[in-house]
């Protein structure tokens, strides 16, 4: 097992850690446990946050695009999607996942367009108090955070499951929304911020708030109920439970037919890498490459078709300009994680744990 205390690899029958002297037993296995789970519900609590600081930023260059003169409602609807879309791809996201990042960004474009639309009615309800005013923007990103929430479980096939997602979706989206925008409120009450760059990055800051709020929930109940798998010792294969294909050990699902595996393999099985700081910056560039791959398909649709109304040749010099530079930082990001990963070498790694 890993010493809980300064993370070296020691033998499993070992009771001292061989390096720091801390005990090793169940307690200390739960420790490991721990750690492992709140270190996987804080990386997707940050990509939660990158997630949310582009998504309320691209939010504002687009409304600059389109025009302050439009209808507020219909302001609401697309910010509520541009922001829903981005938070609802961060699982996805971290997860190297296109299926999720496209059915989290599907679920968190309808969410975030449901919260978007009924903000100023809600707004209209609840203005007799300040109290109440708050709650107005508690409810519009809880909707958005339950329809982000329900992606894992509708993944995983289970009815309990992506209730459970929707639940804790609706309160990380409602406490992130409520904290946001209070964060944002109460910077510019303080410090009525003037500069251009200053003002966007409070925007995006309340935005990453929201988005690591919300996926500091999510990220919880998936850990510890909606991906929770039974750890089995003696597991050798993993056989499917609905077509009773042999998958391998590593395989949450089935290669088959896409039933969820319900076990894991025991930790020793799996090759883990020496290199685990090294790793967590690989996996950082690998995520940036993605979070970049992401926003191209999200915002370049949105810009071709607003500049398409006003001007079809520049729409598409935009547009091509707009795939150019994407590309260049999808590849550029996946090329520094593939130097370090070529640095990280010694042990043969085809098996990742965790995600
Ligand atoms: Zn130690
Ligand atoms: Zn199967």
């Amino acid at each position: 097992m890993y010493c809980p205390s300064c993370e070296r690899l020691m033998e499993d029958d070992a009771k001292y850690c061989g390096h720091c002297g801390m005990f090793l037993n169940k307690r200390s296995e739960l420790l490991v446990h721990l750690a492992t789970n709140f270190s996987w519900v804080w990386r997707r609590s940050w990509a939660g946050f990158a997630s949310g600081f582009i998504g309320w930023i691209i939010v504002f260059v687009i409304m600059r695009i389109v025009g302050e003169n439009i209808n507020p409602i219909v302001k609401d609807l697309f910010g509520g999607m541009i922001c829903g879309v981005f938070l609802g791809t961060v699982s996805g996201i971290i997860e190297e996942s296109a299926y999720k990042a496209f059915l989290g960004g599907i679920l968190g474009t309808l969410g975030g367009a449901l919260g978007g639309v009924l903000n100023l009615p809600l707004k209209d309800i609840f203005q007799s108090s300040d109290f109440l005013s708050s709650l107005t923007i508690f409810a519009t990103w809880a909707i958005g955070g339950t329809f982000i929430g329900a992606t894992s479980g509708i993944i995983e096939r289970n009815k309990k499951k992506i209730f459970a997602g929707v639940l804790f979706g609706l309160i990380g989206g409602g406490i992130g929304g409520f904290l946001g925008s209070v964060f944002y409120g109460s910077i510019l009450i303080q410090f009525n911020p003037q500069g251009w760059l200053i003002k966007r990055l409070v925007e995006g800051a309340s935005g990453g708030l929201v988005g690591a709020v919300l996926w500091f929930f999510i990220g919880i109940i998936e850990k510890l109920y909606i991906f929770h798998r039974r750890e089995d010792p003696k597991l050798e294969k993993k056989v499917c439970a609905s077509c009773g294909k042999q998958n391998q050990l590593k395989f949450w699902y089935c290669v088959s037919c896409g039933h969820p595996l319900p076990t894991a393999a025991p930790r020793q099985k799996m090759v883990l890498t020496p290199y685990r700081g090294m790793e967590r910056v690989v996996n950082s560039f690998v995520f940036l490459s993605w979070l970049f791959g992401v926003t191209g398909v999200i915002t370049i649709p949105v810009i071709f078709f607003v500049f398409l109304i006003q001007d079809v040749i520049l729409a598409f010099i935009i547009a091509i300009l707009l795939i150019l530079s994407t590309y260049l930082l999808v590849v550029f990001f996946r090329f520094l994680a593939d130097i370090l990963t070529t640095l990280m070498r010694p042990p043969s790694l085809e098996t990742k744990t965790g995600n």
